[in-house]
């Protein structure tokens, strides 16, 4: 345990230390304890409510992106993930606000730039954040209502848990399914193999933790009365923890909960620890999981090894735990990287690889996925941690660790207080003391006296103590063919069983409930007890970020970075890549940052890279014109570092862009198409409406059609073409290498390179433009011509509408209409148009009525497209229909007044203002061409669209127009594709 030196130190924060006496009594709350963190330039204090026990902490620190967040402990009773569809329903409206839905009626109605909820294993979490102060006392109101006084409606729970319902709703011949919003986002969620693998292991390990999400196959066992009484039991003040951030005064906050607070009294029991399994001997559990399609068969296994470690509430020994596991599996150079990955035992790290404190327990598990041998890798990983624990660990390596969490400290972020929020909250709901967490140089300084005085057997003790000669938990999930069939005949088995179950008067009331749910979902509601800041709370004149020209080719912006300086370069590729070569440029991309040069290993790179910057990274990416939308297409290379190291990050670049040697390291290649090949099904499955929406808007614009190349469909493909030639060296060499060394010729050049620079003094700008000259001056100044110029890049067919087959459980369905340029007056009013659409139509359609976890239209005013979408959606044809309709729904049906434009704006404009961190200043200048005057200007059109602007572009550019239609799920015979579409298999 640490001490609080600091406790009563004299830090130069006396004002802050002055106002929260120790002791003190505000609003009903005892100050605790203050604890000054000048290194993190921030107080927090200790707070908690007398007459409850509900805790409050507070982080003083002047940063006007503040953050309210309430969270309670919710240890799940069983698998019907009953905390979260509490989560879900508290938020459906509320003793003070009683209208369907005040949680996402507020989106519009704020101008927060983070509103959410949680469920977490066994605790449950509701943050936001906002810059007005209006608007955190408002949505502080709705969250703390929503909480300890939802309606919790029968309605709600089976509009967001689930229902048995026709399949439509007026029709009470059609067969009875089931609905309902959470049970369809866990179909979704157990679609995703990489999420499937984590959450069997997770209810293996930690059988008392119950899957807090919902199991599918248990959810329909909850009953509305269980809702009810686990809302009773945990959300009480006793069990509670809020947490406030930033400069907002706390009085208001505490004087809030406060009322709110006057009407519990004191519980002295609340949910405790749950402990995960014991292990006096090894344990083996095996799972069967979905089959990767996109896998030779061989290629299937995913397995892991676990030890439990002590507890998180040990901070010490857990950050000792975080650097161990770090230094093992991190990176190319790391250990278990090199025995397990590169040795080909396995294809990549499974998911739940690494140190796991977010519960009671620490986990270290080493797991992978692709694996063959399992006898094999469990042998390695034993024989690995015997070694380790008698050799001495490099130095090096520790010390870059150290560099990275300072550097980490240095570097400005926008979301501070959020993530500050999401790293405490967690583990303070399992006892840790969120002080002993923030006492980030106390441990650091620990670190480094330890090591010095007992050297390696820091490490080697706590491998002794946890790891070698003792028992470990062993997980594997094996693939079955027809797993996603087993789970569609175990859907139907149970749907059987209760609908044998019901009588003619049950039916009836299935029938009636379904029309009644319908019914207030379609109703026009009084939403004026609802708070809401108002458009004229908007600024008309934008935030400007100086950038200036050093050099023809050398943007700088100067501004309060710590210290630290970031450097970027980019390369317009303009003409110089032949089209057959587009798709290889994002592997191109990633092989810089994976390989080696012809001296040196990727690994010593990587460590002198983590020893001396923040980072180095590059990158192929493809813009369009705020003016023309035409193409723009880069390669981008940046990095960031202490303003007194900037000539390492030149001198990496240097090795990475001059010095890769593809032919040199083609083992580490294949390794590295094995690892993208190994995870495309599952970035399917996390983002499938993302890949719905390119493969639709490839067939309007250019750039969205490179981007699709890059990121899309043809992009799974080529990785996967690629990854069944490995072992024919004629065709990798002439299929891989070769391109690849090609690619390199055309892009690696001087001409026409630029730079920005994000630093903090003039000095310092000046002896980066020295180390950019002598950077460029070390390029080759070659020039190729003969490629496609991006504009040309062909566009895909328009029709016919393509199911793209995957087999997951539920769908994502996409469709694509093209807009104007950046710059062109109808993009603001399309972006209202959108707006509208999703809040006050497709909302209540897709997600309420149609049962899936996600939906809405956007429009993306860079690209110039108008895009709809669904996510995880039970019926993506339906959703279809309603995204087609929508034109007319506009023109005809919608009775918008100038109150909901103001809400979209509102929600277009916490976008648009949310705050930015320092690097990013100016940098849109850089990347996409958008002059400060340009966003002026739309942020204008913007505020001033009026009813007849959304209109007139609704039927310029939505009704009875062309779109472009995808959807990416299984395909299911006479339900997802009609005749005439096409459909693409991977
Ligand atoms: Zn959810």
């Amino acid at each position: 345990m640490l001490r609080f030196q600091r406790y009563a130190s004299s830090y130069a924060q006396s004002r802050v230390l002055r106002r929260y006496p120790v002791g003190g009594l505000i609003h009903g709350y005892e100050v605790r304890r203050v604890l000054p963190v000048p290194e993190l330039k921030l107080t927090a204090v200790d707070l908690v409510h007398e007459r409850t026990g509900a805790e409050h902490l507070h982080i003083d620190r002047d940063d006007k992106n503040n953050v309210f967040t309430i969270g309670f402990k919710t240890n799940p009773p069983n698998a019907t993930g009953v905390p979260h569809i509490l989560e879900h329903t508290t938020l459906c409206g509320s003793v003070k606000y009683p209208v369907r839905d005040p949680f996402f009626k507020m989106l519009n109605r704020s101008l927060s730039n983070f509103m959410n909820a949680m469920t977490g294993p066994d605790y449950t979490f509701y943050p936001f954040s906002t810059t007005n102060r209006a608007d955190f006392a408002n949505l502080r109101d709705v969250y703390v209502d929503a909480t300890f006084n939802p309606l919790l409606t029968p309605e709600d729970f089976y509009q967001e848990g689930w229902r048995l319902e026709h399949s439509d709703v007026k029709d009470s011949k059609s067969d009875i399914v089931f609905k309902g919003v959470v049970y369809n986002e866990m179909k979704g969620q157990v679609s995703n193999a990489n999420y499937y693998f984590w959450i069997k292991f997770q209810e293996s390990i930690y059988p008392s933790l119950n899957n807090s999400g919902g199991d599918p196959q248990k959810i329909t066992d909850l009953f509305y009365q269980d809702l009810v009484d686990f809302h009773h039991a945990h959300y009480h003040p006793s069990n509670a923890k809020t947490l406030t951030y930033g400069n907002f005064p706390l009085e208001e906050s505490l004087q809030r909960l406060n009322e709110e607070f006057e009407n519990f009294g004191k519980r002295s029991r609340s949910d405790g620890k749950l402990l995960p399994i014991e292990l006096p001997q090894d344990l083996e559990v095996r799972k069967a999981g979905q089959a990767d399609p996109m896998l030779p068969p061989e290629r299937q296994l995913k397995t892991s090894m676990t030890w439990i470690c002590g507890e998180p509430q040990d901070t010490y020994e857990t950050f000792l735990l975080r650097v161990l596991s770090n230094l093992l599996m991190d990176g190319h150079s790391s250990v278990f990287y090199q025995r397990l990955i590169e040795s080909g035992i396995g294809l990549d790290f499974s998911v739940n690889s690494g140190l796991d404190s977010a519960s009671a327990a620490n986990f270290v598990t080493i797991g992978l996925q692709g694996v063959q041998d399992v006898d094999e890798f469990r042998k390695t990983v034993k024989d690995i941690f015997a070694e380790v624990a008698n050799k001495p660990f490099n130095r090096d390596r520790i010390e870059a660790i150290m560099q990275q969490l300072e550097l980490s400290k240095k570097d400005h972020k926008s979301d501070f207080g959020l993530q500050l929020a999401c790293s405490l909250v967690p583990s303070w709901t399992n006892k840790v003391d969120p002080f002993e967490s923030l006492l980030f140089d106390e441990i650091l300084q620990r670190f480094r006296e330890d090591l010095e005085n007992k050297g390696d057997s820091l490490f080697q003790d706590l491998l002794k103590k946890y790891i070698v000669d003792k028992p470990s938990f062993l997980f594997t999930m094996e693939p079955v063919e027809d797993f996603s069939q087993r789970l569609e005949v175990e859907e139907k088995e149970r749907l059987g069983r209760k609908l044998d179950q019901l009588d003619e008067s049950d039916r009836e009331v299935v029938y009636n409930r379904g029309l009644l749910l319908q019914e207030k979902q379609n109703a026009k509601e009084d939403l004026s007890c609802l708070p809401s800041v108002k458009v004229s709370d908007i600024p008309r004149k934008d935030d400007t970020f100086e950038v200036r020209r050093q050099e023809p080719n050398i943007w700088t912006r100067i501004t309060d970075t710590n210290g630290i300086s970031y450097i970027r370069a980019k390369r317009e590729l303009s003409n110089s890549i032949p089209q057959e070569l587009y798709p290889y440029l994002p592997l191109f991309a990633d092989s810089l940052t994976s390989l080696g040069t012809s001296t040196e290993d990727y690994s010593d790179i990587e460590d002198a890279m983590k020893l001396h910057t923040g980072g180095i990274s590059t990158m192929i990416d493809v813009s369009s014109d705020p003016i023309t939308t035409k193409p723009h297409l880069y390669f981008r290379v940046s990095g960031w570092s202490l303003n007194s190291k900037t000539e390492h990050v030149f001198d990496l670049w240097k090795k990475l862009l001059l010095g890769t040697d593809f032919q040199k390291h083609s083992e580490k290649l294949k390794i590295l198409i094995r690892g993208l090949a190994s995870n495309n099904t599952s970035a399917v499955a996390e983002a499938g409406h993302s890949f719905a929406r390119g493969y639709a808007a490839a067939s309007f614009s250019a750039a969205r059609g490179i981007s699709e190349s890059f990121n899309g469909v043809e992009q799974l493909q080529l990785i996967n073409r690629l990854n069944s030639l490995l072992d024919d060296e004629e065709s990798f060499q002439r299929e891989v290498v070769d391109k690849l060394v090609e690619l390199k010729n055309r892009i690696i050049s001087s001409q026409g390179l630029e730079f920005f620079i994000t630093t903090d003094s003039d000095p310092v700008v000046s002896s980066l433009a020295k180390q950019i000259s002598q950077f460029e001056s070390q390029l080759p100044q070659t020039l190729h011509n003969d490629g496609l110029d991006p504009t040309s890049f062909p566009l895909l067919p328009q029709k016919p509408s393509t199911l793209i087959n995957f087999p997951f459980q539920v769908h994502y369905a996409a469709r694509s209409l093209p807009g104007v340029s950046y710059t062109h007056g109808d993009g603001a009013p399309l972006q209202v148009l959108a707006n509208l659409l999703t809040f006050k139509h497709l909302h209540t359609e897709v997600r309420e009525k149609g049962g899936a976890y996600g939906g809405g239209a956007s429009y993306s005013a860079l690209e110039g497209m108008l895009n709809f979408f669904s996510y995880r959606d039970p019926r993506p044809l339906q959703s279809l229909k309603t995204f087609e309709n929508a034109g007319q729904h506009a023109l005809q049906e919608a009775q918008w007044d100038s109150a909901d434009l103001d809400e979209a704006k509102l929600t277009i404009f916490q976008r648009l203002d949310a705050p930015i961190s320092r690097k990013s200043e100016g940098v849109s200048l850089f990347y996409s061409g958008v002059t400060d005057e340009m966003r002026q200007n739309r942020r204008e059109q913007l505020l001033d669209v009026t009813r007849k602007d959304v209109d007139r572009v609704a039927e310029k550019y939505l009704l009875n127009k062309d779109g472009s239609n995808a959807v990416v799920g299984p395909e299911i015979e006479g339900e997802t594709v009609p005749p005439n579409w096409q459909i693409k298999n991977l």
